[in-house]
């Protein structure tokens, strides 16, 4: 079998992989178009994530343990005052561009073939490959191609910073300012690095949130391009058509404040992978993979509805006690069943 992969972010690369140390094709092609340019910040892995690649490419598991920042308690911190409690289960985080590289890596050694350009188009890989991935992330390909896509915007306008220290834990820190409430969404993701991911009514350049904040927060070194945006919630159906296929967020983005998107990713790779060696002709495997991860994915974006829903209103809560703000934040209305962040 030959498959084409579209995209080489978590999910097509960790597709890319399996497929091929699963002997379910023996030629893979995965194009990506942005080697080297992704954005310097991190993204929190769930242990979850680890237990799954450990469990199909131990090597590759060790390899990203080695690069995550891990803590132990989260913090909530409300003008200065702080609270602090257990991080169940403990969590951990690392570089969006280390992941992708450590990824990349282990499928050149699996023998998949990495091309670092645009793919060609939909049409023709469809003709002639047995099966197209498309892991093209949120502006996919597939949007032109018969798919019926759905986006809505979700939560509060949020920025995507960093920071050049390592913080000891998750942090949300709330800040009350003239013109509303800001919240930070903060993380280490190495021993040099944090992530700092803030919402707020107004479009602050780094300096002003410097200040606000109290903390020297800087924007992307990659893309430098300080972008307040809302959270763009894609929904595709189906996930797929003939010999084209969706994963990742390609396929479905789920609000960044419950820490799931790479994990999804993840998941999906698993699952389509599994579904092909098992099944006797590909249309069933499709069938199987989407019958399988969809429910799945469903329950995490109304997960992911409510904890955004949460941030938009965090004005209605911001003045309770700071225990009871905190424990309102960590619960955001339903029970996420591990304390999660973006
Ligand atoms: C603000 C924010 C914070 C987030 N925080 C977290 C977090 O803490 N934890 C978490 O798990 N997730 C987080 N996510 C989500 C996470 O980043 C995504 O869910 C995850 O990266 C999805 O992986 P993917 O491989 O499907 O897509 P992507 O990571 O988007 O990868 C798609 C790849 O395809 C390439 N590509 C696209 N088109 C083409 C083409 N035509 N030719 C060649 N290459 C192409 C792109 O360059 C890209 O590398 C966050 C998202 C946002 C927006």
């Amino acid at each position: 079998m030959r498959v084409a992969v579209i995209g080489g972010g978590p999910a097509g690369l960790l597709t890319a992989l399996l497929v091929k140390q699963r002997g379910v094709a023996d030629h893979v092609v995965v194009w990506e178009r942005s080697r080297g340019e992704d954005t310097g910040f991190g993204v929190i892995l769930p242990s979850e994530s680890l237990d799954l690649l450990r469990r199909a490419a131990p090597d590759l598991a060790d390899a990203v343990a080695r690069h995550l920042a891990r803590w132990e308690r989260t913090g909530v911190s409300r003008n200065g005052e702080l609270w602090t409690t257990k991080a169940t289960p403990p969590m951990a985080a690392i570089a969006r561009s280390t992941l992708k590289r450590l990824l990349w890596e282990a499928c050149g050694a699996q023998g998949v073939v990495l091309r670092e350009r645009e793919a060609p188009k939909l049409s023709a890989l469809a003709s002639s490959y047995d099966l197209v991935v498309c892991a093209d992330g949120a502006g996919s390909m597939a949007d032109r191609a018969g798919f019926t896509t759905t986006v809505e915007e979700v939560g509060p306008p949020y920025a995507w910073l960093g920071l050049d220290q390592a913080l000891g834990e998750l942090n949300f820190l709330g800040v009350s300012a003239v013109d509303g409430c800001y919240m930070a969404h903060a993380y280490p993701f190495s021993d040099s690095a944090s992530t700092f991911l803030v919402e707020g009514a107004r479009a602050l350049g780094p300096a002003d949130l410097s200040v606000l904040f109290g903390l020297p927060v800087r924007p992307d070194p990659v893309r430098d391009n300080l972008i307040w945006r809302r959270f763009r919630e894609r929904t595709v159906r189906p996930w797929s058509r003939s010999n084209i296929v969706l994963v990742g967020d390609a396929a479905h983005t789920v609000h960044y404040s419950i820490g799931s998107g790479t994990h999804l990713a993840f998941e999906d790779a698993f699952v389509l992978v599994e579904s092909m060696a098992v099944a006797d002709y590909l249309p069933r495997a499709l069938s199987v993979y989407e019958e399988t991860r969809r429910p799945v994915v469903e329950r995490f974006q109304e997960q992911g509805r409510t904890s955004a829903a949460w941030f938009s209103q965090v004005e209605d809560v911001f003045d309770l006690p700071l225990s009871r703000f905190a424990a309102s934040l960590l619960t955001r209305g339903g029970s996420f069943g591990r304390d999660v962040g973006t």
